[in-house]
């Protein structure tokens, strides 16, 4: 823990307390975000079962269309096999002609019917070759993320323990601090964001970076003061870790070589 210079006897418990009410910040802000992570390991599923559904479709269409072709080969079948039977009957040269002429063409027409259907077959394997790799993918992500959903929950019931004790330990930090002080402190706190404490070094408030009054800087060094000093610029609470250096002599030459090692 941080070792303070002796100074007001309630302030170590301020600057105890401020680490503890940061941390419940930041374990409460965690907190915040744990819906949005388990929705966002949700929506990585989607993904994957939106794959699926499409790969389905694909290749419910493809059968679809195939099926039609097969259909249209024979329709285009029967016809020429009609148009065959006629030709015993026809009478004139022409209109045998004719006749050969539309046999010719819906064979030709069952031909590229075929084709069609041949090219949807072979499509198809392709098309459940996709279904089932997107069956797999979504099993896989299924896993990953039930194991990713667990983690979360996991964290989250750890940093809601761990919420509790730290605010416990708030409890316990702000019980022997007096009133007046400890009114103080929820009052500055609440004007900079849970921050109501700033270490003065090298005559500055580490808080907002002004200067702090020389005078008020060299009483925050004395030992077992039982003055609290605020930042005049933020109003924070003043604490210093290191003992100010004690004020130069007044000849003010600054040969500082050999002022500390
Ligand atoms: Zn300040």
């Amino acid at each position: 823990m941080l070792r303070l210079h002796p100074m007001h006897p309630a302030l170590p418990r301020l600057v105890e307390l401020q680490r503890v009410d940061q941390r419940i910040a930041a374990l409460r802000a965690e907190i915040d975000a744990f819906p949005k992570r388990l929705r966002d390991a949700g929506a990585k599923l989607s993904g994957a079962q939106k794959e699926l559904a499409a790969a389905k479709e694909a290749l419910t269409a493809s059968l679809k269309e195939r099926k039609t072709f097969e259909w249209d080969v024979e329709q285009w079948k029967e016809r020429a096999r009609k148009y065959r039977d006629q030709s015993g009957q026809v009478k004139t040269n022409e209109a045998y002609k004719a006749l050969q002429h539309e046999i010719a063409n819906a064979e030709a027409q069952a031909l590229k019917a075929e084709d069609r259907v041949l090219e949807h077959l072979m499509s198809a394997e392709a098309l459940e070759r996709r279904v089932h790799d997107a069956e797999a993918a979504l099993k896989d992500a299924e896993k990953v993320i039930a194991a990713e959903r667990k983690q979360i929950e996991a964290e989250q019931a750890a940093h809601h323990k761990e919420l509790e004790a730290a605010l416990a330990e708030h409890e316990a930090a702000l019980a022997p601090v007096p009133e007046e002080l400890r009114e103080k402190y929820l009052r500055v706190a609440q004007r900079h964001h849970g921050v109501a404490l700033a270490e003065a070094r090298d005559s500055q408030c580490r808080g907002c970076g002004m200067r702090v009054l020389p005078h008020i800087y060299q009483e925050l060094g004395r030992a077992g003061d039982e003055t609290v000093f605020t930042c005049e610029t933020c109003g924070r609470i003043l604490y210093v870790v290191e003992p100010p250096p004690a004020p130069p002599p007044s000849a003010p030459a600054a040969s500082a070589g050999d002022a500390e090692s």
